[in-house]
Order: structure tokens, then sequence, then C-alpha cells
């Protein structure tokens, strides 16, 4: 943890698009790809160790 600081801010703002599950940053009303409507937040705990 602690090892990609910059990643985990992104992911934490990444929102992922429910049809075609791109990747979009937080703030976009709508899925820049296809332009669907439905987007998630990602929010993952990143797991250092399995
Ligand atoms: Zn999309």
């Amino acid at each position: 943890m602690g090892k990609f600081a910059e990643a985990d801010a992104e992911i934490a703002k990444i929102f992922i698009c429910k049809k075609c599950k791109g990747r979009n940053k937080a703030g976009v009303a709508h899925c820049r790809r296809c332009g669907y409507k439905a987007l998630r937040p990602k929010r993952r705990e990143i797991r250092a160790k399995k």
C-alpha cells in the first residue's frame, strides 16, 4: 500500500461504464466511449497481499 499513491488516487476517481465497461474519470455525466449514462464508481480496496 502506498507504493502507487497516484494510482490509488486515480482509481478512486475512476467510474466504470456499465455498458462498455470503459473507464471514465469522475465528474463526467456519461461514458465518453459509448455515451451511456449509467456509470458506477470504482472503489476497490487494493489488496497488496493476497
Ligand atoms: Zn460506455
